[in-house]
């Protein structure tokens, strides 16, 4: 046969987290932090929506943007948030489409895209795929906002910046000064931002920042997987400023020929869901994180943030790098992530904490005696 597969399948992996995941079904019982998704299962109320839509009738296409009432209240939460006057919104495929569709709207081949780095894995492989570059800004040690080095990585083939707090892998939330600093430096340099707040709700010591407050070059990402625990739903939106109407527009053009629209059914169920009170789950997420910190602070390098549900911890210093501590933790029957997932460095790992307490129990004493070992 002749060659049928593109170049630009030669340009990815599969994910590192899918690679853990696979030998989760292998283990017994494991202590699994490996997960990228809420323990809990979708609330009662928002479930019971979904399956009136469904039999209602909602189950055919919806406009390419969105159900009128979903988007309604979408652009009211973003006005009311963030001072925007008349937002556009568009309804997405998870955060993940909603990222698909922004890189194929803005990125060229050759463009540059700067990301901080540890990152949402799925930045580097869109970008790649479209044949932009990553310019990557390291953030190590303490995962702060570094406006300097990310003022210096600004070239004329600069395309755009991505910011993700609260932040997967590290659980880093950017403070009111940061986010204010780096909406100058995107201001002086006309720069777009994108700006994932997939875990906004999961903010544990103050309230969540957004550059979108501002700046108005900012496109927002906002997601209903972690919320909601719906990551099997796929629901997801992206928000603009009057100023980017016109990238939102052209998202919409290119979901047309791609995703068509979000769920319908799942769409109706978000409507549901926006008015729901879920600080008893963050509450809840708190305290994990607290209890993770505290297990693990005396054996391992690892910094209090206040979100998601993620820690990215030092790998101990008598292994030579994460992967092979993960290797070493998976033995143990830990599923934890390698950092050179998530950046280009492989020094710490990823811990998500959203799971039982017990299996935090038993996950924090496994890890303490690896580290000691
Ligand atoms: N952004 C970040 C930072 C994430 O962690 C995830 C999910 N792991 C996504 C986007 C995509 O989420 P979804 O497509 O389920 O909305």
């Amino acid at each position: 046969m002749r060659d049928y597969l593109a170049d630009r399948t030669q340009l990815i992996d599969s994910s590192g987290i899918r690679k853990v995941f696979a030998l989760a079904e292998q283990l017994k019982d494991p202590v699994n932090f490996s997960i990228g998704q809420p323990d809990f299962d979708v609330p009662e109320p928002v479930k019971k929506a979904a399956i009136r839509a469904i039999e209602n009738g909602f189950n055919h296409y919806s406009q390419t943007a969105g159900e009128q009432r979903l988007l309604d209240k979408i652009r009211n939460k973003i006005s009311a948030d963030y001072g925007w006057h008349n937002p556009s919104a568009l309804v997405t495929s998870g955060v993940s489409g909603g990222l698909l569709l922004a890189f194929m709207a803005t990125v060229n081949p050759g463009d540059e895209v700067i990301v901080p780095d540890p990152y949402f894995v799925m930045y580097k492989h869109l970008v790649r795929m479209l044949g932009g570059k990553c310019v990557f800004v390291d953030t190590y040690p303490d995962f702060r906002l570094p406006a300097e080095k990310i003022e210096r990585a600004v070239t004329d083939k600069t395309k755009l910046l991505v910011l993700n707090s609260p932040a997967n892998p590290t659980g880093a939330v950017y403070s009111h000064q940061e986010v204010q600093t780096i909406a100058k430096l995107a201001q002086k340099h006309g720069l777009l931002v994108i700006s994932d707040e997939i875990y906004e709700d999961f903010c544990y010591d103050n309230p969540c920042e957004s550059i979108g407050r501002y700046y108005d070059g900012v496109l927002i990402l906002k997601g209903y997987s972690k919320s909601y625990a719906m990551t099997g739903w796929r629901m997801g939106y992206a928000a603009a400023t009057e100023k980017l109407k016109p990238l939102l527009d052209k998202m919409i053009q290119i979901q047309q020929y791609t995703f068509v629209c979000a769920p319908t059914p799942f769409q109706m169920a978000a409507i549901e869901a926006m008015d729901l009170d879920i600080s008893g789950y963050i509450h809840t997420y708190r305290k994990k994180r607290d209890r993770m910190v505290e297990g693990l602070k005396g054996n391992f390098d690892v910094v209090k943030h206040g979100g998601a549900f993620y820690l990215f911890a030092k790998v101990p210093p008598k292994y030579p790098n994460a992967t092979a501590f993960v290797q070493k933790a998976i033995e143990n029957n830990v599923l934890i992530i390698p950092g050179n997932v998530f950046s280009e460095k492989d020094t710490h790992f990823r811990i998500s904490y959203a799971t039982t307490d017990e299996k935090i129990e038993q996950g924090i004493e496994i890890l303490n005696r690896l580290a000691r070992q």
